[in-house]
């Protein structure tokens, strides 16, 4: 099921950035390591007493070039869309401002469950600074302070209690995926193109299909699937659709909730940076991936084209060798027929359980054709390997010391795996482990 998701708002410079860093500490999405991936401070996973949940930072989520109070509004309608908890966030050093009130005009129009936090509340001194907020009319204010992680503790138990009640599990054996991508690469055609098609069974839950966060179908054989986020792939026309970074923010948060990313890459345009940042999270995240070209029937072709392409696509993202890449039209559905049995099968193979004694047979094999680096003398020792997870694969190799195993030789070892089973759209994760 999906995490519940709190977002921040809050005029600039109340502290809506610092105490987001403080809630998802270290969980931070997006890993510096991937190649074309920054940092970025607008999604991060966390958790308060065994409780997971999503956050967003809708400071982050600028809108370009727009004036003061057209940021801050749409920043908080951001809020009331996308969360199920939003923590209004205000500054004890300035008390009540303008900006604020205005803020709080636009939550109240909603019912989504806001609580109140006044930030900078350093010292317990300024502790009855916290009593002019009540005039916003959001109940008791929470007293923290993003810089010394005060009253944190107390905000977020407000915040889990608002929680809404999980809803149902989905049916044994469907498979959640989401369609990623920038804007206009064509998800949005994918998605009708695949539900439009007589042999697709689209079970309407929640009101009309075409307003439904997300869609569950059965394909002719059967088989169950979930598409996460139909609706933000459909578009609403809101002002802040069209930015990168609520983009960006919304394929971070399908991605959480699926089981598998379907990749859309504009086959006429190529790749850009953007692309680059969603495919990143999606391989960080231990998804499945399928890599779509669309707009296939754009592209002026000869008898390597396809080839070329996928060249390119090697070239341009290495970590996502294991990704399948299938070139599809939109607009003449030409291969789109192929995506649920690709789906299943990475699906399949993102769940694969490899016995240990038949996985120590590749291990061994591999060690005995390609002997472990050794450093001043010292030999790197392969003891036993064992898959501890799925979703991804995850295997833990016991050596005698972990700093021995270089990039290099873990990816021989993750090859010889790949070699040996099927582990097509999946990553792989291996982590070394020290037995005397
Ligand atoms: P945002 O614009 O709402 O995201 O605000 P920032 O997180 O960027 O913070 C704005 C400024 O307030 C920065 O200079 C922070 O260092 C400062 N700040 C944030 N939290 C606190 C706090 O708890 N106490 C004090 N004194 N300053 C804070
Ligand atoms: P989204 O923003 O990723 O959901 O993209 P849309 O599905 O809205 O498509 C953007 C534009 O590309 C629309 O004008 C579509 O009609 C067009 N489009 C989408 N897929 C294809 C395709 O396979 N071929 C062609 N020629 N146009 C396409």
């Amino acid at each position: 099921m999906p995490k519940p998701v709190v977002a921040i708002v809050g005029r600039p410079n109340v502290g809506k950035s610092t105490i987001f860093n403080r809630i998802a500490g270290d969980r931070i999405s997006i890993v510096e390591d991937t190649p074309g991936v920054t940092r970025d401070r607008i999604y991060a996973n966390s958790e308060w007493l065994g409780q997971q949940f999503s956050l967003i930072d809708t400071g982050g989520i600028d809108i370009d070039d727009a004036p003061f109070i057209k940021q801050i509004t749409e920043q908080a309608e951001i809020a009331i869309d996308e969360a199920d908890v939003i923590v209004y966030l205000v500054s004890a050093k300035e008390g009540v401002t303008d900006a604020d009130e205005h803020v709080a005009q636009i939550l109240y129009r909603s019912d989504k469950p806001v609580v109140l936090a006044v930030n900078k509340v350093d010292n317990p001194e300024l502790r009855s600074e916290i009593y002019d907020f009540y005039s916003l009319g959001f109940g008791d204010p929470y007293p923290i302070s993003g810089a010394h992680g005060l009253g944190l503790g107390d905000l977020l138990d407000a915040v889990i209690k608002n929680f809404p009640e999980s809803g149902e599990d989905d049916e044994p054996g469907t498979i959640r995926f989401s369609l990623i991508g920038r804007p206009n690469v064509g998800k949005s055609s994918i998605v009708n193109a695949l539900l439009g098609e007589d042999r697709v069974i689209v079970s309407d839950v929640a009101g009309t299909t075409r307003d439904a966060i997300d869609t569950k179908f059965t394909d002719k054989e059967g088989n169950r699937f979930v598409m996460v986020d139909t609706a933000g792939i459909r578009k609403k026309g809101k002002v802040y659709e069209n930015t990168e970074r609520y983009s960006v923010m919304r394929a971070l948060k399908a991605i959480d909730n699926s089981d598998v990313a379907l990749f859309v890459i504009n086959g006429e345009e190529g790749i850009r940076e953007q692309d680059k940042r969603v495919a990143g999270y999606a391989h960080e995240a231990g998804k499945a991936i399928v890599i779509v070209v669309n707009k296939w029937d754009l592209v002026k072709k000869d008898n390597h084209t396809m080839q070329e392409f996928e060249q390119y696509i090697r070239d341009q993202f290495v970590y996502l060798s294991y990704a399948p890449i299938v070139f599809v039209s939109a607009k003449t559905s030409q291969r789109l027929e192929q995506l649920p049995a690709l789906i299943q099968k990475v699906n399949m193979n993102h769940s694969r359980r490899i016995q240990s004694s038949v996985l120590n047979d590749v291990i061994m094999d591999a060690i005995a054709m390609n002997p472990t680096p050794s450093d001043n003398g010292k030999r790197l020792r392969v003891y036993y390997a064992t898959q501890v997870a799925i979703q991804p694969p995850t295997f833990v190799v016991f050596v005698n010391d972990p700093d021995m195993m270089h990039f290099s030789y873990e990816r021989f070892l993750e090859n010889q795996i790949r070699n040996a089973f099927d582990f097509t759209g999946t990553p792989i994760h291996m982590i070394e482990r020290r037995r005397k």
